[in-house]
């Protein structure tokens, strides 16, 4: 009989295959004492296994690469937490084996995570993940993973893990469906990602019995259990035309009056330019070269490392526009042999380009790597700083850049309040602009971008925000020159017509976004979007604003 489940789709497109499930969880250790002599060797055991997990975790990372390879390696070190590791050996010495103390502390972790906002949230599958690979090594019973199977199959899962999701072979998972998980979860990043339908947060996904037959509408959250014939012809039909009407809008990005609006992509390295072209990306507008930096927790990446990446990624856009950011180390991102250890509060320590400044030979190298990357190729590369606070942070960029022999745009990035300001101070040393909103939101609102308890400020629609990016808008248009968006808020197609209005002159997003941001513009003239900008700017909440775009979008 033909049933319908209603969850959140979080990546478009229809899926019609039959339901596999996700390998079967760790089953809970039984909670047996141990007595304290073995304490010594059952710590030593735990201690093993998570190494071991760590390290699988990031050779997975390595082979995945790109974006996926930083959820990996994110994960190691949640597996090596050095509270999490204390709390399993206390564990242990009162009694535990390894197997149930690591099961108890991440369980107590896992709380703590679940309640402290929808961010963190979001990360509760990956802890699980984790953990299951940790007891499962000490069970010796095989990991869990993703089915095994030839044959063309719609994945279900309670959550999905990225250890697992990342190696997936997309010929054979049609889409995704998930019991938890929302639309910032790995499993609906990874699901965009890859391109394939998904739809989470769907009660009784679990009960779905193995070999059943659904279709899944990414678009609409809609699963349908045992389709019948006319079902499945209207999903595909209206999935063919939804995909027409993107498909359509091909070419470079304009508004519907062809103000022109270049949509670029945001890389990690090479292995993301593939999808970058695939989805008709103008150039790039965010190469996050942080990425070449973290095989290697004591060095830098040699100068011919460097030249080889860099290059790979610039001859993918001949003719086409390339910004590459310079190392943005510190913070969220630390790297050992530059982040100081003791900062009491990273975030607004040494990091960016206060961190580039105080090492110029790493500095050196990277501008010097650019410009052999560069050489002989018809690119046009432009070269920003993150984390560029005043003229003074400016201009000591840029002299590095000269000094380097860079034949390039040389940029700072907005994240900092005070470089919004002061944007055409900060013009006068640099040729353009490129608004980080996810650190500029961070640093407006006083709200960690790490700390899911204060996701309420992140968001990206806060009038305050908009009136930031407005005031960059302004100061590089009053200068002649350009200002872009590489934060997350440019892969939203509603608020990319919004910055649109603003004054910004592109947008650079992950590319699964830009056919959605593409056909979005392309519906609605610069006017349109420019009286969405100055309704959204009027409103006092993120929610009012996001509603007041949208009202004046569709005609309301
Ligand atoms: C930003 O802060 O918006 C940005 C693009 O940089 P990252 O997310 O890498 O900090
Ligand atoms: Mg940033």
């Amino acid at each position: 009989m033909e049933t319908t489940l209603r969850g959140v789709g979080v990546s478009h497109g229809v899926a019609i295959g039959e339901v596999r499930h996700m390998g079967t969880a760790v089953l809970e250790p039984p909670a047996k004492q141990i007595p304290t002599e073995d304490a010594e060797r059952e710590q030593g055991r735990a201690r093993q296994a998570v190494d071991a997990v760590a390290a699988d975790l990031m050779a997975r990372g390595n082979l995945a690469g790109g974006e996926a390879q930083a959820v990996l390696e994110a994960q190691a070190m949640m597996a090596q937490d050095p509270e999490l590791m204390a709390d399993v050996d206390r564990r242990i010495a009162v009694g535990s084996t390894a197997e149930r103390a690591v099961y108890d502390a991440f369980a107590a972790y896992r709380e703590l995570l679940a309640g402290a906002g929808e961010y963190l949230a979001g990360r509760v599958a990956d802890l699980d993940d984790v953990r299951n690979r940790i007891v499962a090594r000490l069970l010796g019973v095989p990991m869990p993973g993703v089915p095994d199977s030839d044959q063309p199959y719609v994945l279900v899962a309670r959550d999905l893990a990225p250890a697992d999701t990342a190696l997936l072979d997309p010929s054979l998972v049609l889409g995704f469906v998930t019991e938890e998980g929302g639309p910032t979860s790995h499993s609906a990043i990874l699901a965009r990602a890859l391109g394939v339908p998904a739809v989470v947060a769907l009660p009784g996904a679990g009960e779905l019995a193995e070999g059943t037959m659904i279709a899944v509408d990414g678009s609409t959250g809609d699963v349908f259990v045992n389709p019948g014939e006319e079902k499945k012809a209207q999903l595909r039909a209206a999935a063919a035309e939804r995909k027409a009407a993107l498909a359509a809008a091909t070419g470079p990005g304009a508004t519907a009056d062809g103000h022109k609006m270049p949509l670029l992509a945001n890389v990690g390295g090479p292995a993301d330019v593939p999808a970058a072209v695939a989805a008709g990306a103008e150039g790039v507008g965010l190469f996050r070269t942080e990425f070449l930096f973290l095989d290697d927790s004591k060095n830098a990446p040699s100068e011919e490392k460097q030249v080889e990446a860099y290059r790979q990624v610039l001859e993918a856009f001949p003719e086409g526009r390339v910004v590459v950011r310079v190392l943005d180390a510190g913070a969220d991102k630390p790297l050992d042999f530059l982040t100081p250890a003791d900062e009491p509060n990273p975030a607004l320590g040494v990091r960016g380009l206060r961190t580039l400044l105080d090492h110029p030979e790493v500095l050196r190298t990277q501008l010097t790597a650019l410009a052999k990357a560069a050489e002989g190729l018809p690119v046009y590369l432009e070269v920003m700083a993150p984390m560029v606070a005043d003229r003074r942070d400016a201009k000591a960029f840029a002299d590095a850049c000269r000094e380097a022999g860079l034949r390039a745009k040389f940029g700072a990035m907005v994240e900092i309040p005070s470089a919004a300001l002061r944007a055409r101070s900060i013009l006068q040393e640099v040729e353009f602009l490129s608004l980080g909103t996810n650190d500029l939101a961070q640093y407006t609102f006083a709200a960690d971008r790490q700390v899911g308890a204060v996701s309420r400020l992140q968001d990206p629609w806060q009038p305050a925000l908009l009136d930031l990016v407005a005031l960059s808008a302004e100061a590089a248009r009053a200068e002649g020159k350009s200002c872009g968006v590489c934060g997350e808020a440019a892969s939203d197609p509603l608020l990319a017509c919004v910055l649109t209005g603003l004054g910004v002159t592109s947008l650079s997003m992950g590319s699964a976004s830009i056919p959605y941001v593409r056909a979005t513009l392309a519906k609605y003239t610069l006017a349109q979007c420019e009286r969405a900008a100055a309704a959204a700017r009027a409103a006092d909440s993120a929610e009012e604003a996001r509603g007041a775009a949208q009202a004046v979008l569709s005609g309301e």
